[in-house]
């Protein structure tokens, strides 16, 4: 099985200049979705550890927030969030179906910081014309499922929804993994061989495989 092993490597230095589906829906365990209009914008800034409204970061993710994902034959586009009404249940539902475990087909709620990272990375990749869904390899795994991939570590941010293995079409993975980790502020795997990039909400370190 192809998986990353997340936080089993030692974290490598890296320097700040390189930092520059299956089918079917699981019933269970599905998402809860977060409440409308409880996430103002400056929360939820917060809640993805972001800074002031000046901060580029911030700016990536003003407006209404979308995820553009794909994961074998199955693709989603949905707004997750609107200044106006806030989270909308169905779309992280959606999001977080397509993040699932879909060996064990279980969905799970996906940490919503994460979603707001891949979210600003997507919206950066736009904004420098590059209009591509993001590729999801894993997303959500349950201990059955980390336990049988192959190197994963035992504490795997996987096994709480707050990762996910992705790549970008026309996007070198090096370039990918430089500004997840400037923009996600977690975890960040590089996998050149495999040629995709974990990235996670867990505590701030990089590695390369
Ligand atoms: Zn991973």
């Amino acid at each position: 099985m192809l998986g990353c092993t997340c936080c089993g490597l030692a974290a490598l230095a890296w320097s700040s200049a390189a930092r520059a589906v299956g089918t079917g829906r699981s019933d269970a365990s599905a998402p809860v979705a977060p409440e409308p209009n409880k996430a103002p914008t400056s929360a939820a800034r917060s809640a993805a550890g972001l800074g002031s409204a000046d901060d580029w970061r911030a700016r990536l993710l003003q407006g209404s927030r979308s995820l553009w994902l794909a994961r074998g034959e199955a693709h989603v586009r949905s707004t997750y969030w609107t200044p106006d009404s806030g989270y909308d249940g169905e779309a992280y539902k959606e999001i977080c179906w397509v993040l699932r475990d879909v060996q064990a087909n279980k969905s799970f709620p996906i940490s919503l910081r994460l979603l707001d990272v891949l979210c600003g990375l997507q919206n950066w990749f736009a904004y420098n014309g590059l209009r591509q869904p993001i590729l999801v390899n894993s997303g959500y795994r349950t201990f059955s499922t980390n336990f049988r991939t192959e190197g994963a570590a035992l504490n795997s941010q996987h096994l709480l929804g707050k990762a996910a293995d992705i790549a970008v079409p026309g996007v070198p993975v090096a370039r990918l993994a430089g500004m997840a980790s400037l923009f996600g502020k977690g975890g960040i795997g590089m996998y050149v061989s495999q040629n995709f990039v974990h990235v996670d909400t867990g505590e701030e370190r990089v590695w390369i495989k």
